[in-house]
C-alpha cells in the first residue's frame, strides 16, 4: 500500500500543539477586531497577474516562489503567496473605497504559498493574519497598526522581539535614490542574479543576507539622504506617534521589504530567539499598488504577521499560553443502559454550554478512566448498572480525587454549580 507524506516544505497541525495556532491568530485578530477592522476572506488563488505585475519588476516571490498554473479552462492562476493585493482587489472588486467611508480597514487570516526553500521557520505552506487600512494618507493610520501589532505580540507574552522602521520614500524621491544606489551597485564584485536583481530591483540588494554582499554595501547611499520633505515630515509623524503610544523601535535604514510596491512607512517585527529566520511580521504603506491593479489612486497601509514564526518565536521565549482544557466533564459508562443514560447526559452538558466528553469504544473502568485523565477534565462522571439503580451517578473530582454520588436528575445543575 502506499504511504503518503505531507508535501515537502508543509507539516500538519496536530493536538495538542495545533491549539497553540488558534490562539495565535486568535491573540493577533483580537487588537484589530477592537480597533474598527472588518473581517475579509479571499480565494487562496488568484489571477497570476494579480501577483505578477507587468514587466520590470522583480520580487523573489514573483521571480521564483510562486506557485502559478493553468487550469483546464486556460485560466492562469497562482496559488496566493500574500494577501494584501487580494484583499486590495476584493475592495476595488466590491466598491468598498466608493462607499465614502475611507479608510477601509480589514483583517484576515489564511494559508499563503510560496515555493521556497523549506527551512525551519520558512515554509512552502503558511500561515499569516494581516490588516490593511485602505485609502488614507495618514500618519496616524501607519502609528495605529505598528501599534495593533505591538499589542498582539506583547497579550501572547512575547519580549523578545524589536520593530525595525524605515520610510522608503515615494514616487518623487524614491527613484532618485534609485538611481544613485544603482550606480553604487555596479561599482561591487556581485553574483549574475544579485546583477540583474540590481537592475530591476536595486533596495531589494540591501536585504540581502549574506556577509560578502553585506561587506560591500558599506557605504551605501542611503535613503534617508534623499527623503524628500513631504516624506520626511510624514515619517517623523509617525514616529512621534509610536513613541507617544510607548512602543519602542529602532530606525534601520537599510530596512525594506520582499514586496516592492511599500513607499513611505516600513517596518519590520524581528525576534531574536528565531535564528535567520527572523521576521515574525512586516508591513508598511503601499500608496501606489491600487494603480498597478487597475484602480484609483487609494494610499494604504498594512501589515502581515506570520502565524508559524510567531509559534517558533513563543517555543523560543519558553512561553506556555494559558489555554484552557477543551474537556470539563468525561463521561464513564460502564454497561449498556449506562452508556445510555450518560450519553444523553453528556449531550445535556454540551448544551448547557459545558464541554463535555465522552468514554467511546466500549472501554473497561481502568482505560476509561485513563483517557478521562488525558482530556484534562475537571470532572469525571461514572457509572454502572448498581448506581443508576440507585438513580445517582459519580461525579469525581479529578484534581482532588473526591468522589460524591449525585442524583442523575441533578448531574447538570450540580456539575455547572461546581465549575462555576
Ligand atoms: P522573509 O524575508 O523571511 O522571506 P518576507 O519579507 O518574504 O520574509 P512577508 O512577505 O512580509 O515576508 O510576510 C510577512 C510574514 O510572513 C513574515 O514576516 C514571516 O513571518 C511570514 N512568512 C513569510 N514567508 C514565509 C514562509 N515561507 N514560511 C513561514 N512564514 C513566512
Ligand atoms: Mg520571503
Amino acid at each position: 500500500m502506499a504511504t503518503f507524506k505531507a508535501p515537502k516544505g508543509t507539516y500538519d497541525l496536530i493536538p495538542p500543539v495545533s491549539v497553540k495556532y488558534l490562539a495565535v491568530r486568535e491573540a493577533i485578530s483580537a487588537p484589530l477586531r477592537n480597533s474598527g477592522y472588518g473581517y475579509i476572506e479571499t480565494p487562496g488563488f488568484e489571477d497570476v497577474g494579480l501577483f505578477a505585475r507587468g514587466v520590470g519588476e522583480s520580487t523573489d516571490i514573483v521571480s521564483k516562489e510562486m506557485y502559478a498554473f493553468e487550469t483546464k479552462g486556460g485560466d492562469q492562476l497562482a496559488l496566493r503567496p500574500e494577501g494584501t493585493a487580494s484583499v486590495l482587489r476584493a475592495a476595488l472588486e466590491a466598491s468598498l473605497h466608493k462607499q465614502g467611508n475611507l479608510p477601509v480597514k480589514l483583517w484576515y487570516s489564511g494559508s499563503y504559498y510560496r515555493y521556497e526553500r523549506p527551512q525551519k521557520g520558512r515554509y512552502r505552506h503558511f500561515s499569516q493574519v494581516g490588516a490593511e487600512a485602505i485609502g488614507a494618507e495618514d500618519p496616524a493610520l501607519d502609528a495605529e497598526l505598528i501599534i495593533l501589532a505591538d499589542q498582539a505580540y506583547r497579550s501572547l507574552g512575547l519580549r523578545n522581539f524589536r520593530i525595525l522602521l524605515n520610510s522608503l520614500g515615494d514616487k518623487e524621491c524614491r527613484p532618485v535614490y534609485r538611481e544613485a544606489l544603482q550606480s553604487f551597485l555596479r561599482g561591487l564584485d556581485l553574483d549574475e542574479e544579485t546583477v540583474r536583481r540590481a537592475e530591476i530591483n536595486p533596495l531589494r540588494v540591501l536585504d540581502d543576507k549574506r556577509p560578502d554582499v553585506q561587506k560591500q554595501l558599506v557605504g551605501a547611499p542611503v535613503l534617508r539622504d534623499y527623503l524628500c520633505d513631504a516624506c520626511k515630515a510624514y515619517h517623523e509623524e509617525v514616529r512621534a506617534l509610536i513613541t507617544a503610544a510607548g512602543v519602542a523601535f529602532e530606525d534601520d535604514e537599510k530596512l525594506v521589504r520582499g514586496l516592492d510596491y511599500y513607499t513611505r512607512t516600513t517596518f519590520e517585527f524581528v525576534h531574536d530567539g528565531l535564528g535567520s529566520q527572523s521576521a515574525v511580521g512586516g508591513g508598511g504603506r503601499y500608496d501606489g499598488l491600487s494603480e498597478m491593479i487597475g484602480g484609483p489612486a487609494l494610499p494604504s497601509v498594512g501589515w502581515a504577521l506570520g502565524v508559524d514564526r510567531t509559534v517558533l518565536a513563543l517555543e523560543a521565549e519558553g512561553i506556555e499560553l494559558d489555554i484552557p482544557a477543551s474537556t470539563s466533564v468525561f463521561a464513564v459508562a460502564l454497561g449498556e443502559e449506562a452508556r445510555r443514560v450518560l450519553f444523553g447526559k453528556v449531550t445535556e452538558l454540551r448544551k448547557a454550554g459545558v464541554a463535555a466528553d465522552f468514554s467511546f469504544g466500549g472501554k473497561g473502568l481502568k482505560g476509561a478512566m485513563k483517557d478521562a485523565n488525558r482530556s484534562g477534565a475537571r470532572f469525571a462522571v461514572v457509572a454502572g448498572e448498581r448506581d443508576l439503580a440507585e438513580g445517582v451517578v459519580q461525579l469525581k473530582d479529578m484534581e482532588s480525587g473526591d468522589q460524591t454520588a449525585v442524583p442523575v436528575g441533578e448531574l447538570i445543575d450540580t456539575v455547572r454549580g461546581r465549575l462555576a
